[in-house]
């Protein structure tokens, strides 16, 4: 399975993937770039048995063709039962290179395997459970996000340094700069415990400060509709849904959202659900563990008000 990573910290749907892969087996993980050392710790928690490190500045340097030199090279060389990647952006893509490479079959999207390796995929915006086997190469499997809690079980993380010739025409798509996403104090989107969600109910931009004051004395993440963002009141990194991120935190906050299919798509696995909506006949009345009907205008400043005097008290 490919870890993803931001230097030597091992993001949480890498923990997801090693949770799920030692239910089908005995998981290795491919790392590219610096900070395996580091991370070899956190690997041995979730169970890694072994850790192919591939520490060359080209998987940094260049877009996803590298890895998926990387992954086509390895799959050869070791032969697994299956190749499991994160379903973002980036594993997405690695995983199409790896499946014409290895002339195999791909899944994407999937949010559970079992032990046959018939992968689990919600569609339709989460109405629709299909499942699916890969009949040709090695099974290439893009699992979502927030698909699996990952839990932990020790494992030997055996450092094993990888190098391959990556080709000319692997790196004909250079990084040329990046810039750190501003996202101050709070936690990652995808990776928070508490999300709260702002939608079209906020009328307005400036609103968001809202919902942001509500995160913030919960320690949570902001999130937005489609709604919200396609109205440019809030950046399109924090959209949740079908066309946005998938969340599933313990607590997730619905302010001024109706509910609409392709929102559910990336939030109805959360724990615990809470909702403001002024209209009671709202469809994301139907997921609440807990909903008000009420102005958000009216609801929200009490909420953060009561939120704050039982943090005093
Ligand atoms: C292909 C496709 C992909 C899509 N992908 C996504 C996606 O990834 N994510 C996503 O979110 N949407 C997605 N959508 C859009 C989706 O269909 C809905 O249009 C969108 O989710 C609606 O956003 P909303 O709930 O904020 O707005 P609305 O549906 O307009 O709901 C606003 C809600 O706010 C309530 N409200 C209004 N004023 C107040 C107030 N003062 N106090 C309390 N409540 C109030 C209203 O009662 C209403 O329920 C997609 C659509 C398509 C076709």
């Amino acid at each position: 399975m490919l870890a993803e990573h931001s230097g030597e910290t091992v993001k949480k749907v890498t923990t997801e993937l090693l949770t799920l892969a030692r239910s089908l087996g005995e998981p290795s993980v491919v790392w590219t770039g610096p900070g395996a050392e580091g991370a070899k710790d956190r690997l041995a928690e979730f169970g890694a048995a072994k850790v192919y490190v591939a520490d060359s500045a080209d998987y940094d340097d260049y877009l996803v063709a590298p890895k998926a030199e990387l992954l086509g090279q390895l799959v050869a060389d070791k032969a697994p039962a299956a190749v499991l990647v994160p379903a973002t952006a980036e594993g997405r893509e690695v995983a199409g290179r790896l499946a014409v490479k290895t002339s195999s079959g791909v899944l994407t999207d999937v949010v559970g395997v079992s032990g046959e390796l018939v992968g689990e995929q919600s569609i339709f915006g989460g109405a629709i459970t299909v499942q699916s086997r890969v009949t040709a190469g090695t099974p290439i499997i893009a699992v979502r996000p927030n698909a699996v809690s990952p839990s932990a079980a020790a494992g030997a993380a055996v450092l094993e340094p990888v190098s391959i010739a990556v080709t000319d025409a692997a790196k004909t798509a250079r990084v040329t700069g990046r810039v750190a996403q501003e996202r101050g104090e709070r936690p990652e989107l995808t990776e928070a415990s508490i999300v709260v969600s702002g939608g079209r109910g906020l009328g307005a931009g400036e609103n968001f400060a809202l919902i942001e004051q509500l995160a913030d004395s919960l320690g949570a993440a902001v999130g937005a509709s489609r709604a919200a963002t396609d109205a440019g009141w809030y950046p399109h990194q924090f959209q949740v849904g079908q066309t946005g991120k998938t969340v599933s935190p313990q607590l997730y906050m619905a302010i001024g959202i109706s509910g609409a299919i392709q929102h559910r798509a990336g939030m109805q696995t959360s724990k615990t659900i809470m909702v403001v909506n002024k209209d009671p006949e709202a469809p994301i009345f139907e997921l609440a563990d807990f909903g008000v009907v009420g102005d958000l205008f009216k609801v929200v400043p009490q909420l953060i008000e009561e939120i704050g005097k039982r943090q005093a008290g």
